[in-house]
């Protein structure tokens, strides 16, 4: 059962940031380049504040030379320590479970590699991602893009082969900025990134995914907010994926550039033993709604090499689903879709509320949340219409419709 998560973020706040960094002072706490610069990125470091068994060593250095390890302290803060399932732990900690089932799943299982343009995909119509760098303030275990971020993986950032390619591609209209996280580069290079793409006439939306406002909601600062707000429309899409990562100093962020004029969508990942339960699922999209941020997608864990212990069926996130639409505001409702191993790109699945469709008839069979049953009829396909005032009994001329 999850507790009321404004209640359990000041307990949990108060006792881990007390418990693993007293004495930082509030200033040095607040600087996004403090959080970054002491951010947990070895073994050793991470003993100092969560035990790690000494016979595990091995096996862990092999699996953040697998995937990197990086924490900030902020997010470190928001930890249980007296929970070994801790649901915060659990997306940050690397695990010996990485090294399991290493047949299991792909490197790249969303083909996002192999463009004639690196760091670029261009698999929807009109719209392409960008992958701009390959680093993250955390680098969360179940991370779809885990292969650039392998130890001495060399990545290009072929920033004038991305631009020269949108520019060369009219039928682009939304471009996607990734990584890594985009919000992790310094600002001036990130406005070189959003300058060049404004630029283009044909680009309408510029989207950046990042985790920053979860993971180091410092980085939103008044410098970043001016400087994103001259390339509107610009989304933003977050990731916040429990309760307990809605914190005062994440909607605080979200504010930030909310008033920015930046529209926030959350991108979730269903994941076992993180946010799998409905208590889980409800508090996050109801602790999403309370800062403004609309709940968009929740994705089904991709196969990722190193991952498996994080998926769940697709029955249970269909479970999840049914248990929201209709219990809860449409609003809080994210879409549930897998991203198509192959490259076959995102497809929503959910519960079945529509039982059969006879499309001769114009008769649907439909349940509704609470499993009652109703009949819904098309439109008739003759209509009565003006140019036909004989039909309508009693009426030489279209009435005005009253709505109320
Ligand atoms: S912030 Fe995004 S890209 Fe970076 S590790 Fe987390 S999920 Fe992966």
């Amino acid at each position: 059962m999850v507790r009321d998560s404004d209640e359990r973020n000041d307990e949990s706040q108060l006792s881990g940031r007390d418990t693993f960094f007293p004495g930082v002072a509030e200033e040095e706490w607040n600087d996004w380049r403090w959080q970054y610069h002491n951010r947990i990125t070895s073994l050793q470091q991470l003993a100092s504040f969560v035990p790690v068994q000494e016979e595990c060593l091995p096996a862990l250095q092999q699996v953040i030379r697998n995937f990197r390890i990086g924490i900030t302290p902020y997010y470190l803060s928001l930890f249980d320590p007296s929970n070994p399932h801790d649901p915060i732990a659990r997306q940050s900690l690397p695990a010996i479970e990485e090294l399991l089932h290493q047949n299991t799943g792909e490197d790249d299982p969303l083909r996002e590699e192999g463009s004639p343009v690196p760091g670029l995909t261009h698999r929807y119509p009109d719209r392409v991602l960008l992958v701009i760098t390959d680093t993250c303030a955390m680098y969360c275990r179940h991370c779809t893009r885990k292969r650039i971020m392998t130890e001495g993986a060399v990545r290009r950032i072929e920033l004038d082969q991305m631009i020269g390619y949108i520019a060369a591609h009219p039928e682009i209209r939304d471009v996607i900025i990734s990584g890594g996280d985009p919000l992790t580069l310094p600002t001036p290079r990130l406005e070189e990134v959003l300058a060049r793409v404004r630029a283009i006439p044909h680009v309408e939306i510029i989207r950046i995914g990042s985790r920053v406002p979860c993971v180091l909601p410092q980085r939103i600062d008044a410098e970043l907010c001016a400087m994103l707000e001259k390339y509107h429309p610009l989304w933003i899409n977050v990731q916040f994926n429990h309760p307990r990562e809605c914190t005062d100093e994440a909607r605080s962020a979200c504010n930030m550039l909310l008033r920015a004029g930046i529209p926030l969508n959350n991108q979730s990942v269903l994941l076992r033993g993180v946010n799998d339960d409905i208590e889980t699922m409800r508090a996050l999209v109801h602790g999403l709604l309370r800062m403004r941020v609309r709940p968009y997608y929740l994705f089904q864990c991709d196969p990722v090499r190193g991952s498996e212990h994080f998926r769940t069926t697709i029955a249970q996130g269909i479970s999840l689903l049914g248990q929201l639409r209709g219990h809860t505001s449409g609003l809080s409702v994210p879409t549930y879709v897998i991203d198509l191993p192959g490259g076959g790109g995102k497809v929503p699945v959910g519960p079945m509320f529509m039982m059969h469709y006879d499309e001769r008839a114009g008769r649907a069979t439909l349940r509704n949340f609470q499993g009652r049953v109703f009949e819904y009829l098309d439109p008739e396909r003759d209509p009565p219409s003006v140019a036909d005032p004989g039909r309508i009994a009693g009426c030489d001329r279209q009435q005005p419709r009253d709505n109320g």
